[in-house]
């Protein structure tokens, strides 16, 4: 089969490829169109199963109902660059030896990868999980969730017995991480506008989270953690820590101490590994699959891949932890591979990885948050604001980096 980038050319020994157009991979390539406007013989390739960007951190909104699914996917079509040459395809596989992508539409061949494919939700292989829970991971896993509560809260408008009718109507969601927090919120805030809708007492949906750990938000600080609880609390989610999820079954999520969760829609958020995909390339991987870097974020052993993103398992020298999967640390190692990959071309030394931690910034229903940025923890409706400034920064800076295009179409 032929090559899927591109048809060969003078210059395909400087081509570049990035797999995955997720927050690291889009911003890899935005950033390297323009600082390799002066060059063009390096050819740039993206390539992703999908014609879209996905803005992930947006997704507890369309699974709460409260934005539409295509409001978070944008076109790549209007972000990249011509000099961009765009494959959507699925990728299956990797034949690093003779440096190529394999995938549903051919090999695609690389002088450097860039490795930025993200995550996978991770079921801990408890039993029934994936089968049973709904996931969080993709603007339509987040259309699904959204279409499930309304086909829970019809059931329990249908249901005589008023029991049953909150039994239907409780949505349960696995994992207090950021995402289980933020969707749990959103949940609890439209679930009793939406019953209404459906001829069901406002007071019938109920919220459940439910977390192995012994605390919400792990690894935030107390004051983060107490100032989220009390407002998931305000909102009526029933939090049950220390509550480790042993199986899913048909009657709910069944506890490692016995106790059943009843609901009527289950959603898993409870972590994510690196695509399996990654585990077969025999490239060096640590903790969930995560392959592993050197400094530059370039793979041990093969300094031609470079890797960034949730995939990329990045020591923090500070504390000795993997940093954690966050679009904020993607779109650093993104810029730091980016400019390691054009210090390459120009023969410059390469720029080793720092993580400069803005904070952490989470919602907690339609209209407070909770934030913790330099050492100040806050909450309420500002902290909520906050978090759509992020967002609406994040989409102004991928419009920005693609005026640096000098041939904008
Ligand atoms: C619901 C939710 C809420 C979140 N909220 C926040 C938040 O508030 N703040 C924050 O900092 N982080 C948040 N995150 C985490 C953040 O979204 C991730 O850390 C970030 O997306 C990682 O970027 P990435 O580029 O590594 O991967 P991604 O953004 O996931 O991109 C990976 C890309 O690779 C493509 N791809 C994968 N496999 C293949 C394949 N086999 N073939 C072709 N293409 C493929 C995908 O289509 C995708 O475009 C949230 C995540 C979720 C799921």
């Amino acid at each position: 089969m032929g090559d899927a980038g591109t048809a060969p050319t003078a210059g395909s020994s400087g081509r570049v490829v990035v797999a995955g157009a997720g927050y690291a991979g889009l911003h890899v390539a935005l950033r390297l169109t323009a600082k390799l406007r002066d060059n063009p013989r390096v050819e740039l390739t993206l390539v992703d199963r999908h014609d879209y960007h996905q803005a992930l951190t947006e997704l507890p909104r369309v699974a709460g109902g409260t934005r539409a699914a295509d409001a978070v996917r944008i076109p790549l079509q209007d972000v990249l660059a011509t000099r961009v040459r765009f494959v959507q395809t699925e990728i299956t596989g990797f034949d690093v030896a003779g440096r190529r992508l394999l995938s549903a539409a051919g090999p695609v061949g690389w002088r450097w990868l860039v490795l930025a494919l993200g995550s996978r939700p991770n079921d801990f292989a408890i039993p029934g999980l994936a089968q049973r829970a709904l996931s969080l991971y993709s603007a339509s896993d987040a259309e699904r969730v959204w279409a499930a509560v309304s086909t829970a809260l019809t059931a329990a408008a249908a249901a005589a017995d008023p029991e049953q009718q909150r039994r239907l109507a409780t949505v349960v969601v696995g994992g207090g991480g950021a995402t289980g927090v933020e969707l749990a919120g959103e949940l609890a805030e439209m679930l009793p506008e939406v019953a209404s809708g459906h001829g069901l007492a406002a007071d019938r949906p109920a919220v459940l989270l439910v977390e192995a750990g012994p605390t919400i938000l792990a690894g935030s600080s107390p004051q983060l953690v107490d100032k989220a609880s009390r407002i998931l609390s305000d909102l009526g989610v029933q939090v049950r820590t220390t509550a480790v999820i042993a199986a899913a079954t048909e009657d709910g999520f069944r506890l490692a101490d016995g106790q059943l969760v009843e609901g009527g829609m289950f959603v898993w958020a409870g972590g994510v590994k690196a695509p399996e995909l990654v585990a077969e390339s025999g490239l060096p991987t640590g903790h969930n699959g995560r392959v592993k870097v050197d400094r530059y974020l370039r793979v041990l052993d093969h300094p031609e891949i470079y890797v960034a993103g949730d995939l990329a398992s990045v020591v923090d020298p500070r504390t000795g932890h993997v940093l954690p999967p966050l679009a904020q640390v993607a779109l650093e190692e993104g810029e730091t591979v980016a400019r390691n990959l054009d210090a390459e071309l120009r023969g410059r030394p390469l720029e080793a990885f720092t993580f400069h931690d803005k904070g952490f910034v989470v919602s907690v229903g339609t209209r407070r948050g909770v934030a913790d940025i330099a050492g100040i923890t806050s909450s309420g409706r500002l902290a909520h604001l906050l978090k759509d400034a992020i967002e609406w920064e994040y989409r102004q800076s991928v419009k920005h980096l693609r005026g640096w295009d000098p041939i904008a179409r």
